[in-house]
């Protein structure tokens, strides 16, 4: 299982003195053939410390605390878009960031497979400055290995978590900057196999929804977490994603010490930031699509927690809040 969706499309190109193959591939379908560039040695860069002294207000994440609410969410089984366990899963979000400005984007999505309902759920945190960021990460898991045991750990489990985690870093905390909403979508993942009409549902669907009653031109920034809990942690530079909000991100992890983490792969890949992309805004989606040697756990019931690293989650979650205080800063 997980394997058989070929890449669609490639592409040779040079950069610097070495030559790269880029693939463009989806979150959500195995991966065919990637890379170039000498992946860096990963190293345990230690506690986070801001070198730059105004970065010292950017909270960072309890990453066990996230790695508890992975148990807890692969504990419900496989969760993919009409299941019980996705309903759970549903009201375990909703429970969490109860007492928060919740909003719903239901809908009922036309699929290969049938009729299924679909469900975004946001959290919003107010902010003084006129501005939305958005974080966003699907929590619905993959669909055809639905009854294989596949609990998506990583793919959907990560992703979910990550977000329950900002949350907490989020709730009671007066900010001076850009609203912030927390998007876990769904209906991420293909039903059948991948395509642009059997893929990103959850985000197709609110992205023309906030276009028409004119949210996306208030949002100043989307950035996406998918697949960021592998242990051996290398988030792809992704060229969907806006060149100069993947700066931004690397300028985050470099003031953190992370940036050996980051880049040193280069990887086109479809995912939940497509249609905001296509809609102009500006999105980096945080992704490490390569989960194992091969990616060899990717869509497999390998996808289990042992395979995951707090320490991967507390650099991908400080990462994205230090990005954020640093946008709150950008006019
Ligand atoms: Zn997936």
């Amino acid at each position: 299982m997980g394997s058989g969706f070929p890449a669609r499309q490639s592409v040779w190109f040079v950069w610097g003195s070495s030559l790269l193959l880029a693939t463009t591939l989806s979150a959500c379908s195995s991966k065919a053939a990637q890379t170039a560039e000498p992946i860096s040695v990963t190293s345990s860069p230690g506690p986070a410390q801001p070198a730059v002294s105004e970065a010292s207000s950017a909270p960072t994440v309890n990453s066990a605390r996230a790695l508890q609410y992975i148990k807890e969410t692969v504990a419900f089984g496989p969760r993919p878009i009409g299941s019980a366990n996705h309903k759970k899963l549903e009201q375990y979000i909703v429970s969490h960031v109860k007492g928060e400005h919740v909003e719903y984007d239901s809908f009922t999505a036309d699929t290969p497979e049938g009729k299924f309902p679909v469900r975004n759920i946001i959290a919003k945190f107010p902010g003084k400055k006129d501005g939305i960021i958005v974080i966003a990460g699907h929590y619905d898991t993959n669909y055809p290995l639905r009854n294989t045991g596949y609990v998506g750990a990583n793919d959907g489990g990560s992703s979910t978590a990550m977000l329950l985690e900002i949350a907490n870093q989020l709730r009671g905390r007066r900010r001076d900057g850009y609203s912030v909403w927390l998007l876990w979508t769904d209906g991420e993942e293909a039903v059948k196999q991948w395509s642009d009409t059997d893929s990103l549902y959850g985000v197709r669907h609110l992205a023309e929804k906030w276009q028409s009653d004119g949210t996306l031109k208030k949002i100043k920034a989307f950035l996406l977490a998918d697949m960021i809990g592998d242990a051996d942690l290398n988030v792809e530079r992704e060229q969907n994603s806006t060149p100069w909000l993947e700066d931004l991100v690397l300028q985050a992890a470099t003031r953190l010490g992370y940036q050996s983490h980051f880049y040193s792969r280069t990887t086109a890949i479809d995912d939940d930031h497509l249609p905001f992309v296509r809609r102009g805004v500006p999105s980096a989606d945080l992704i490490d699509l390569d989960y194992g040697y091969g990616n060899v756990f990717h869509h497999t019931p390998q996808d289990t927690v042992d395979k995951l690293s707090p320490k991967s989650l507390q650099i991908v979650g400080n990462v994205i809040l230090q990005t954020v205080w640093m946008l709150d800063k950008k006019n």
